[in-house]
């Protein structure tokens, strides 16, 4: 079924534009064709001139994308990109996550996604030369390195990756994992715990973010961990005296915390409207199958406990759409939306997973089948309650912001 894109009234021209384009790409080159684009991926073993071909309908499709104006939303013309506002590509992602994989096609992959826009931020022009480039050009693949298997990744104060300084030279130790992308990657973004002797000792112990080619000395890829029963490539890694130029610095020392922060942000909210993409695919296919599918002398759609499903679903989506793009509209007009972030981080996967849930019901054991997307969109939403911080560690910032409004004397204006 394809998806049901209008224009919506109030919003800019430009993003009605964007959303209707993405739709007719979506609906007319991805949609009818997600086994033939995909299957590769699922099917390890299909032979090297299916592999072929399905390469190739990936690539006449990316070249409809950048003729439609619409590649790398994600990054300004300058590097490749389409420039897109936040908003208009908050936007955009809810109608591009409603096909398996579309992102990829508009020339969005993490983690490439986020380390472009922190050596955007971050990186010297040099920087931006050496390793920005190609990775828009897909000519290399990177990784982002924070998460260690000892230390509690819900609490960045508790990473042990140390960078030392000697002469030119940051000294790399450390043990990472979930290191997404980590076997193909290229270079990896490390987050370290930088000791310069000669620098200022307000800096020392502070995280540094720093590029490591993967092809250091002492970058030892252990695995790719298993996730959900199968192989993947979220690698773990030890890191052992491994020598980078001080040049593979970004930013100031110190401020890999801040730049962590500035990727996670942005990132939770297109995550969330993606989650809205998907949760319509989900519902779409939910009521498709209960409109056809007869079971004790009716289709699925007359019975009650079904309606339920559909209402509770409709419910679930509408909540969760109107959140992410409340908190969007919020972070485009630059106020402080670090509360509204949590609140949908913490919200709509859990919303998905209940979405697809019901629908996976609703299909009975097709539903738990690589036929359909919703077995694999089930452990992506759950997946997404712990990735990017868990629920936990987002409640607590919730009533910390809300109370110390209350403890000022004040209270929360909804309503802003
Ligand atoms: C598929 C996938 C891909 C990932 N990709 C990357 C990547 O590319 N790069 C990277 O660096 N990392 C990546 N991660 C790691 C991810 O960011 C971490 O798993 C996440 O931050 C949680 O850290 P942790 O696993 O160490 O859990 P922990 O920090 O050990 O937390 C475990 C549990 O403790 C509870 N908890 C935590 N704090 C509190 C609290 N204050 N109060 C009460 N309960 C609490 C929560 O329930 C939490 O789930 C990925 C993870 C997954 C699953």
């Amino acid at each position: 079924m394809p998806m049901n894109v209008q224009s919506i009234a109030g919003l800019p021209d430009r993003i009605n534009q964007i959303r209707s384009l993405t739709a007719e790409i979506v609906n007319r080159e991805i949609l009818p064709r997600e086994n033939e684009l995909w299957r590769w991926r699922r099917d390890g073993d299909i032979s090297d001139s299916e592999k072929n071909k399905s390469r190739d309908a990936r690539r006449a499709i990316q070249e409809k994308v950048k003729q439609a104006g619409l590649w790398a939303p994600h990054l300004p013309e300058e590097y490749g990109g389409c420039g897109l506002s936040f908003l208009e590509h908050a936007y955009m992602n809810e109608v591009l996550a409603y096909a398996i994989g579309a992102a990829a096609l508009f020339g969005v992959v993490a983690p490439n996604s986020g380390n472009q826009k922190i050596l955007l931020k971050y990186g010297t022009e040099e920087q931006r030369k050496k390793w920005l480039v190609p990775l828009t050009e897909g000519k290399m693949q990177s990784g982002f390195s924070m998460t260690e298997p000892d230390n509690a990744g819900s609490d960045p104060r508790s990473i042990q990756t140390t960078a030392r300084r000697e002469g030119d030279e940051w000294v790399i130790n450390g043990h990472k994992w979930f290191t997404s992308n980590g076997l193909a990657a290229d270079f990896l973004i490390v987050m370290c715990r930088t000791d310069d002797p000669e620098g200022p000792a307000e800096t020392n112990g502070k995280m540094t973010q720093i590029i490591v080619p993967t092809d250091t000395p002492g970058v030892n890829i252990i695995r790719g961990i298993t996730v959900w029963g199968r192989s993947s490539d979220h690698a773990e890694i030890i890191y052992e005296d491994v020598r980078v130029p001080v040049e593979n610095q970004l930013g100031q020392t110190g401020s890999g915390h801040q730049a962590a922060q500035d990727r996670l942000g942005a990132g939770r909210v297109y995550h969330c409207m993606n989650s809205v993409g998907q949760m319509w695919r989900a519902f779409d296919l939910m009521v498709e199958r209960a409109s056809s599918r007869e079971v004790h002398g009716g289709l699925l759609r007359e019975k009650q406990f079904i309606q339920g499903f559909i209402a509770d679903s409709y419910i679930d989506i509408q909540a969760s759409r109107l959140m992410t793009i409340h908190c969007a509209e919020q972070m485009e007009s630059g106020a402080d939306a670090r509360t509204e972030i949590s609140a949908i981080k913490i919200s709509v996967p859990e919303a998905y997973t209940r979405v697809v849930d019901r629908a996976i019901q609703v299909w009975g054991a097709a539903g738990v089948t690589d036929d359909l997307p919703l077995a694999a969109m089930y452990q992506g939403a759950r997946t997404l309650r712990l990735a990017d911080g868990p629920d936990e560690v987002h409640k607590i910032l919730i009533a910390k912001n809300v109370l110390k409004q209350y403890q000022a004397g004040g209270s929360w204006d909804f309503g802003s």
